[in-house]
């Protein structure tokens, strides 16, 4: 038989936000291996497939991507259509690169179905351009968090360098963020914004300026975040705290 696994970007959680390469995939699909954040919807189009929930939120060890690894391709030995489909976009912050490693390991044939990452997710849900003529040429995509053995890597350099950040997987790290990235010097007037559960009925938006983005991020719920950092926000913080009377203390607050 040959089988093709296909890795499949969900989107950021709005199931009419998923494209349609990715429905006609899962249309045919005999089997999916699902994230948990995937809406029952979007399941939903892969009628005929058995479907199987993997991974955890986040923190997911390596030897439960292993077993993903093999189960992918015992799948890939049994069925035509095999699919994992992933929130967001498959090829960002998803591990994908393990399981195409593994797939390419075992002979099996794969595709990636592209998906709305949460960083477009959050700058439409937001208004704000992540990237701006004049103002910002650099938007870099981010994530302080490291697997367990994995060397530290320096993610603070990345944000400092470049105009717009998005920091994924980073809000319940608000304190440490914020610490880091100003004794590297970014200033602390910087506008921030945190998104949470972006293009769900539950989507939040609280901005404000990097020096409060411990507080900001205290009111945030249990949904994924991501955190915007950059001067494509200032207008939008500005309004905020301008609506807000003048007080920045009471600048974050839903939009
Ligand atoms: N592959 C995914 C990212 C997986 S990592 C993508 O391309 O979007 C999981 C992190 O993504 C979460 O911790 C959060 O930072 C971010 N995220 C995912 N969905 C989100 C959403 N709807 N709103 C805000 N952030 C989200």
């Amino acid at each position: 038989m040959s089988a093709k696994v296909y890795l499949v970007g969900a989107g950021p959680g709005a199931a009419d936000l998923l494209t349609l390469r990715a429905a006609r995939v899962l249309e045919r699909a005999d089997i999916v291996f699902h994230d948990a954040l995937v809406a029952p919807q979007t399941l939903a189009i892969a009628e005929r497939a058995t479907k199987i929930a993997v991974g955890k939120r986040s923190g997911r060890n390596s030897t439960a991507q292993r077993f993903i690894n093999k189960q992918l391709i015992d799948a890939a030995r049994r069925h035509a259509v095999v699919v994992r489909l992933k929130g967001g976009d498959p090829m960002l912050f998803g591990r994908a690169q393990e399981e195409i490693d593994a797939l390419t390991k075992a002979g099996i044939e794969f595709e990636v179905v592209p998906g709305v990452t949460a960083a477009c997710a959050a700058s439409a849900a937001v208004g704000v351009s992540l990237t701006r003529r004049g103002m910002a040429r650099t938007a870099c995509l981010i994530t302080p968090r490291s697997a367990e053995g994995e060397p530290e890597n320096d993610w603070a350099a990345g944000v400092v360098a470049a105009d717009t950040a998005v920091i994924y997987m980073g809000a319940g790290l608000s304190e440490s963020i914020c610490a880091t990235l100003l004794a590297r010097g970014q200033a602390g007037g910087t506008p921030v914004a945190v998104v949470e559960n972006a293009t769900l009925p539950a989507q939040r938006v609280l901005l404000g300026k990097l020096r409060d983005l411990p507080r900001i991020a205290q009111e945030i719920g249990p949904g994924p975040a991501v955190i915007i950092l950059g001067e494509v926000l200032r207008q939008a913080v500005d309004a905020r705290i301008f609506r807000e009377k003048g007080n920045p203390r009471r600048c974050a607050g839903r939009m």
